[in-house]
C-alpha cells in the first residue's frame, strides 16, 4: 500500500487564502486584526519563527507589532509589556515566543496574557475552555492537525468518530490538547508518553496516530496498523541538514493509508492556525 499524502503545505495555503479574504472584508469596516509578537533574547531558531510569523501576518492582512527584548530583560518588565499589550485596543492576539530565558517564569508570563488575546492557547483559561468542551482559542499545532484531518475527511469520507486514536506525547502545548480535540470528535483516545511500556502494542490498534514525541523517526511502518492515518508533528534536522519527523516516512508510508510529510506537513499549519486564531480573537473582541 502506498499512503495518500496529507499536505499541510497545501491545506495551510487554502486556510491563509480564506483568512486573507476575511481580513479584506474586515478592512471595509476599518477593522485590521493585530498580532503582537514578543521575542526575548537571541535564540536563532526563535528569531526565524518570529520572522516567519510576522511575514505571514503581513501577507494575510494582519498588522503585527514586534517587540524584541534583550535576553537580560527583567521578568517585571516583560509582564509590564504584556499588561500594555492587553490594554492596547489595536492588539487582538499576543504571542510570547518560547523558550524564554531561564530567569523568567514562563507560566507567570503565559498566564498574564488576557484570555481573549491568548492566540497561542497555552493559558490556563484557554486550556480549561478546551477541557470543558467550549470554543475558546486552541493551541495552533493541535488545531492545525485537526484541520488536516478535517480536510482528509472531506476528501475521502473518512470520519474520526469511533476510531481508535493514539497521541504520542503529553505536552501541554501539543499532546494533551491534541488528545482533547480528538476526544471532542468522538475518537477513542490513548495518550502514550515516555513511560508508556509498549508503544508498539498501542500503535498496532490505532486508526489514527499523531506523533509528537520529539524523537527522531520513532514510529516505523512495522508498528502501524495497515491503513492508519498518521500525522507527524515532530521536526528534526538530520546530520546532512535535511529535515525529518517523529515518523520514519519511508517505511510508514508503505503501511499507512494517509500520512503527513516533514517538511510540508504540520509546520505550515501551525502558522496558518495562528493567523486563524488572531482573526477569531479580533472578531470576538470587536464584535465583527
Ligand atoms: P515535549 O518535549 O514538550 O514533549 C514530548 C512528549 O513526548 C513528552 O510528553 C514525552 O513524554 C513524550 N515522549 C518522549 N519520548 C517518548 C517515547 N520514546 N515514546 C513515547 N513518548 C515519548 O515536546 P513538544 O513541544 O510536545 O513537541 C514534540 C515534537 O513536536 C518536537 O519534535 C517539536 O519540535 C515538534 N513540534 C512541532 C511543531 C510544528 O509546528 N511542526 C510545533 C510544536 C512542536
Amino acid at each position: 500500500m502506498s499512503a495518500t499524502i496529507i499536505s499541510g503545505k497545501a491545506i495551510a495555503k487554502s486556510v491563509r487564502a480564506q483568512i486573507k479574504t476575511q481580513c479584506s472584508a474586515l478592512a471595509q469596516q476599518d477593522i485590521v486584526p493585530g498580532l503582537a509578537v514578543v521575542l526575548v533574547g537571541e535564540d536563532p531558531a526563535s528569531a526565524i519563527y518570529v520572522r516567519n510569523k510576522i511575514r505571514a501576518c503581513k501577507r494575510a492582512g494582519i498588522t503585527s507589532f514586534a517587540h524584541r527584548l534583550p535576553a537580560e530583560t527583567a521578568q517585571g518588565d516583560l509582564l509590564a509589556l504584556i499588561d500594555d499589550l492587553n490594554a492596547d485596543d489595536r492588539v487582538d492576539g499576543i504571542l510570547v515566543q518560547l523558550p524564554l530565558p531561564v530567569h523568567i517564569d514562563k507560566d507567570a508570563v503565559i498566564s498574564r496574557v488576557a484570555a481573549d488575546k491568548d492566540v497561542d492557547g497555552f493559558g490556563v483559561a484557554s486550556l480549561g475552555a478546551l477541557l470543558a468542551g467550549g470554543d475558546g482559542l486552541v493551541a495552533c499545532t493541535p488545531a492545525g492537525v485537526m484541520e488536516m484531518l478535517r480536510h482528509h475527511a472531506e476528501a475521502t469520507g473518512f470520519s474520526i468518530e469511533g476510531k481508535r486514536a493514539v497521541v504520542i506525547g503529553r505536552s501541554v502545548t501539543v499532546g494533551k490538547p491534541m488528545a482533547l480535540l480528538l476526544l471532542g470528535k468522538n475518537a477513542t483516545v490513548t495518550i502514550c508518553h515516555s513511560r508508556t511500556r509498549d508503544l508498539a502494542a498501542h500503535l498496532a490498534d490505532a486508526d489514527i496516530v499523531v506523533a509528537a514525541a520529539g524523537r527522531r523517526e520513532l514510529v516505523h511502518g512495522d508498528s502501524l496498523k495497515p491503513g492508519a492515518i498518521v500525522i507527524d508533528v515532530g521536526i528534526h534536522r538530520r546530520e546532512d541538514g535535511s529535515l525529518c519527523g517523529d515518523v520514519h516516512f519511508d517505511s510508514a508510508s508503505k503501511v499507512a493509508g494517509a500520512i503527513s510529510p516533514v517538511p510540508g506537513g504540520v509546520g505550515p499549519m501551525t502558522i496558518a492556525m495562528l493567523l486563524d486564531n488572531t482573526l477569531r480573537a479580533c472578531k470576538a473582541r470587536r464584535g465583527a
